[in-house]
């Protein structure tokens, strides 16, 4: 046994404890026996492995689907002093024979690797004459049809199991619903291992979902009152709007790179890089972009549009604050978005069976969207984990809505819809309930039905809610092939006979929420906040020699944690949360520099105050 755990966790990790169930998946892996373990992002798989790849002997083998992932891990894993390399296509033929020279000799304490090149039989040759510690199988969904990343290699690895029966093996994923877990188990021959599974709230991310109404004002109060200076992702539809609007993010003072399939090769890899290497990198994206970004310090997702269901919501969500700081998770949707997921859902070539499981899934996403209550509540109880109370850091929580009774509007809308003959889209019928003079209007002769000008109670923005609303819940469709007419449903009759009450959902005025308790960019305390960018501008300048990601160098926690601790010497500052033994050796006096710097800057003026 070269090391205990707990040992390796602080002196080379420099963390103090375990997260839950870290503790017990390290110990089952280094006693030699299989684990699959499903845990949120950020919760701290990677430890999983990595401490019992290096208490065994031999090398931990990582196979992971992710290659642009590779080199990050890899890099990090470097500082801590830990033997890591990857094989990949990536990799120069001899730059590949060196790292297997390595792998034979037992040189490596880990080893990532893509799966399509683990199963080339050069490779698998190669395994056989290598002294291999575990196997590591990373994104172990990929095996299942059900997730969203089938990849047909995965269903290869069973070879793992016949090959080498006595090398243990951990799966681990984030994303698993029952179905998928038990393909994962079925199709891996994992029957003995144990199962660990954590819940998969986010606590840190707070959701927000606002009604659209000049979605980039929105967007730029939301940036400007909460995330200047911050790296995210703004989620578009489209690949002309991607461009669209990281154009005029840029035009507004900010740094924005589109990314989408659209893209050259080469331009997508430089906007990745540029986002993963720099500090406040906005990436405008099509949902082409996130496998694979494993950036820590992201502090916000925005979605510009709505996302086709809930799971693909929470991966894109996801990317948030997997450093465990507070990061947010906001999105504004309108009516017009319902719309057009109707239509692509309908016009698309997928046959009936896939079309109903794919409304479903828009259903499930626009009850959230329209939900009173706690987000979080319902995005668990979406994925099998109920959860007794309400988050308290969600909009519904932090702001309760309130609902009116629109049964009378929605009659009137109803109404209005049979009586102009079922044949117009939402803005005429919006029209002519207000009354409107339009000489379209006159043209039908729909200035003299009854229902011409019985809606001047409301603007027409909130007609559109109540319209919006009235989709969401099937009591009014919308026919594509008639143009976005709207139509009746079989659920509309209750209503107009006064069968059937509504409740709407309030709209708010846009009331700024009070910001997070702990932002990263703002400390309480002005001198904590000099030192912070002091010690952010060190690391950037450090990541920058050795063309390495600034948090690799330290993660935004560790930096926080020296702007309030202050250590004076090297003892103090191998206590902070994040520094091992060789950060400490490499990195200690520079930082502990910049600190003693600050404070002799800050001492003139604390004496003016005594
Ligand atoms: P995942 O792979 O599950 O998304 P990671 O393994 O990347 O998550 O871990 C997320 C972050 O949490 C990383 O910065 C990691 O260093 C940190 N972390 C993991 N375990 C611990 C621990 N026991 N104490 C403190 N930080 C930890
Ligand atoms: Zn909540």
């Amino acid at each position: 046994m070269k090391e205990t755990a707990l040992t390796i966790l602080r002196d080379v990790f420099g963390y103090e404890h375990f997260r839950p169930h870290q503790k017990e998946i390290i110990e089952q892996v280094i006693s030699g026996r299989d684990v699959l373990v499903l845990m949120p992002t950020g919760g701290g798989k990677s430890l999983c492995y990595q401490i019992p790849a290096l208490v065994r002997p031999g090398t931990g083998l990582v196979i992971s689907p992710l290659i642009a992932l590779m080199q990050d891990q890899v890099q990090g894993l470097r500082q801590l002093g830990v033997r890591t390399a990857y094989l990949n296509s990536t990799l120069q033929p001899s730059e590949a024979q060196q790292v297997e020279r390595c792998l034979r000799a037992g040189d490596l304490d880990l080893l990532y690797i893509a799966p399509e090149r683990l199963l080339m039989p050069r490779t698998l040759e190669l395994l056989d004459h290598s002294p291999l510690g575990l196997f590591a199988i990373d994104e172990v969904h990929c095996v299942s049809q059900w997730g969203h990343d089938f990849r047909p290699e995965y269903l290869q690895l069973s070879v793992l199991r016949e090959r080498y029966p006595a090398i243990p093996r951990i799966a681990l994923t984030a994303t698993a619903d029952q179905p998928t877990r038990e393909d994962i188990v079925r199709r891996l021959q994992l029957e003995q291992a144990q199962t660990f599974m954590t819940g998969f709230d986010r606590p840190n991310i707070r959701y927000r979902i606002v009604q659209k109404n000049n979605a980039r004002n929105q967007l730029l109060s939301f940036l400007r009152s909460e995330h200047w200076g911050d790296s995210g992702i703004v989620y578009c539809m489209s690949r002309k709007k991607v461009d669209r609007i990281s154009a005029w993010l840029n035009d507004q003072g900010l740094t924005a790179l589109p990314y989408h399939a659209g893209l050259d090769k080469l331009v997508r890899q430089r906007h990745q890089q540029r986002f993963l290497q720099e500090d406040r990198v906005i990436v405008v994206a099509t949902i082409a972009f996130g496998m694979g970004i494993d950036k820590p310090d992201v502090r916000f997702v925005a979605h510009l549009d709505l996302p086709k269901s809930i799971e693909a919501y929470y991966q894109e969500t996801g990317r948030a604050g997997r450093d465990g700081l507070t990061a947010d998770a906001w999105m504004t949707y309108g009516l017009q978005d319902v719309i057009a997921l109707r239509q692509m859902l309908e016009s698309s070539e997928a046959d009936a069976a896939h079309k109903r499981i794919e409304r479903h899934k828009l259903e499930a996403m626009l009850g959230l969207c329209e939900s009173n209550t706690c987000r979080r509540q319902m995005l668990l109880r979406h994925f099998g984990e109920n959860s007794s109370t309400p988050c308290g850091n969600c909009d519904n929580c932090l702001q309760p809505p309130e609902t009116w009774e629109g049964t009378e509007a929605a009659q009137k809308a109803l109404s209005c819809v049979y009586r102009t003959g079922q044949r117009f889209g939402v803005n005429y019928v919006i029209d002519v309930l207000l009354g409107k003079d339009e000489p379209r209007i006159r043209r039908f002769g729909h200035h003299r039905l009854s229902t011409f000008g019985i809606g001047s109670e409301l603007t027409t923005s909130e007609w559109r809610v109540v319209f919006r609303q009235l989709i969401v819940r099937d009591i009014l469709t919308v026919d594509m092939q008639g143009y976005g007419a709207l139509r009746l449903t079989a659920n509309s009759r209750p209503i107009l006979r006064g069968e059937r009450n509504l409740q709407f959902r309030r709209e708010r005025k846009p009331v700024r929420v009070r910001p997070h308790d702990s932002r990263v960019s703002a400390h309480a305390n002005p001198a904590d906040q000099k030192l912070w960018e002091a010690l952010r501008a060190r690391r950037r300048q450090l990541a920058e020699q050795q063309g390495v990601p600034p948090y690799i160098i330290f993660h935004d926690r560790t930096l926080m944690k020296m702007a309030e601790q202050r250590p004076k010497d090297l003892q103090q500052f191998s206590r902070i949360s994040g520094v091992g033994e060789k950060k400490l050796e490499r990195y200690g006096e520079i930082f502990l520099q910049v600190i003693r710097e600050q404070d002799t800057q800050m001492e003139p003026i604390i004496g003016d105050r005594s």
